[in-house]
């Protein structure tokens, strides 16, 4: 009875976020009630094992009691504190302070978004300031890579390479560029050192076309999530960001997905010892708990602009910049993160790598690639040519109607993907059960 009102409701009032609306009213919602650890629960009493995180955000797992205990405790002193004349409130200086001291290299200065999108948003204006300031103001040209997600707030939308985020929207925007995407499993001719020196050519040769003084910034996801959970080869970060070092343009790494454990280090730049100049988290901040995302400034982009600025205010922020309980979280989260569940996701994070690989023989599975707790099952019905499934099978709401039916929730991408980002606090029963239900939706589909 209370389901059915809600999914009434909620067909008649909640616009739900990246949906087909039609096809969502169709199917209607299916509401969670309540979760603990890696475990989520319906309405109507069903136990999903959640192997998607949320969306890829509850890194530490559901339920945590002294996460709920720091908010509360920060909403009883001070449930906000404005940035603005001057003020701020502890949670956040620290909050800033620690991971400052963790991020790679000199990424010292960190401005507090509310999610992904406006992290990257505030990117976009604050790399335009460090341009003006240093007397280039016709830098204005941003490229970013095919397959890549970046938000769909209006300008990060821009950036994103997805059809779905520019169709109808009147985007991209005339100072957005692409290149192509490494995707190793669709890029078969090439090995890995191909894939690298093409995407390197290719970088140089887009920076040339649109003139190397106009280049501001070339963004990068460490792994492509939204794309497809795409891999880039071992080098390929490395080698962007030199080429970007050379030819003096900022370089971005968009870790919102990556970043707190979900590759194994707290920052996946980490795997490949590369410094970006600007960095954006969200998601795992603070779990998922509240919303709340960071942007990352080397020293010498944060001292351009407050050099450029002078006494003058940067014109960026917002009402909820640095919220103090979002803080109060994320100090948390990072505190649990660094008391076992990072290693608790590396170690879980290999259990399911190498489960994943033994579906490598089912009929339907082409390709399955990953990197610590963030990972991808690629469907084909012909393993030689890669042909992907028939649009028939649905693969976005069938596959996961089927994954739902057997106690699993995992992402299935249109194109006929499973992706997998499980909390890191994922037992090794829990995470063979993720691979043995899925290998029963694959009998199921063949
Ligand atoms: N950047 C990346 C790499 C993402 O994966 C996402 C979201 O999935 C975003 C930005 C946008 O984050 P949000 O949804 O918190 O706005």
């Amino acid at each position: 009875m209370l389901t059915n009102s809600l999914v009434e409701l909620d067909r008649q009032h909640l616009v739900h976020p990246v949906s087909s609306f039609r096809g969502h009213e169709a199917r209607g919602v299916r509401v969670l009630r309540s979760a603990k650890g890696a475990t989520v629960t319906d309405t109507e009493g069903r136990e999903l094992l959640d192997g998607f995180a949320g969306l890829w955000c509850v890194n530490a797992g559901y339920g945590h009691e002294s996460v709920v205990e720091a908010a509360a405790d920060q909403m009883r002193k001070l449930p906000y504190a404005t940035g603005y004349f001057d003020l701020g409130a502890e949670a956040p200086i620290r909050l800033a302070a620690e991971l400052a001291e963790r991020s790679p290299g000199d990424l010292n200065h960190i401005y507090f978004s509310l999610g992904g999108s406006d992290a990257v948003d505030s990117t976009i204006r604050f790399i335009r300031y460090y341009w003006h300031a240093k007397g280039q103001p016709q830098r204005d040209q941003f490229i970013s890579v095919e397959q890549g997600y970046h938000g769909s707030t209006s300008m990060a939308a821009g950036l994103t390479a997805l059809p779905g985020f520019h169709e109808g929207f009147g985007i991209p925007y005339q100072w957005q560029h692409k290149i192509s995407s490494h995707y190793a499993y669709r890029n078969p001719a090439q090995s890995a050192e191909e894939i690298v020196a093409a995407s390197v050519a290719e970088l140089r040769a887009k920076v040339s076309e649109i003139g190397e003084d106009k280049v501001a910034a070339f963004y990068v996801e460490p792994i492509q999530g939204s794309g497809g959970i795409l891999v880039p080869p071992k080098g390929w970060m490395k080698a962007m960001r030199d080429v970007c070092a050379e030819l003096e343009i900022l370089f971005v790494a968009d870790e919102v997905i990556t970043a707190f454990g979900r590759t194994g280090p707290l920052f996946a730049c980490e795997d490949e010892g590369i410094v970006p100049d600007l960095m954006t988290t969200a998601k795992g901040l603070t779990s998922g708990y509240v919303p709340m995302g960071a942007v990352f400034m080397r020293n010498h982009v944060y001292e351009t602009i407050a050099d450029g600025a002078g006494a003058k205010a940067v014109g960026h922020g917002f009402t909820y910049s640095a919220h103090p309980v979002s803080a109060a979280v994320a100090l948390e989260v990072l505190y649990l993160y660094e008391g076992g569940l990072l290693e608790n996701g590396r170690k879980a994070g290999a259990r399911l790598m190498a489960g994943l690989e033994t579906l490598r023989d089912h009929p339907l599975v082409g390709d399955v690639r990953g990197r610590g707790m963030l990972a991808a099952v690629e469907l084909v019905t012909d393993k030689e040519k890669k042909t992907p499934l028939p649009a028939s099978v649905q693969p976005a709401t069938r596959l996961f109607d089927r994954a739902w039916e057997q106690g699993l929730i995992v992402r299935s991408f249109p194109q006929g993907i499973f992706g997998y980002a499980p909390p890191l606090c994922c037992t090794e029963a829990e995470i063979d059960a993720i691979v043995e239900r899925t290998r029963t939706v694959l009998d199921q589909t063949l």
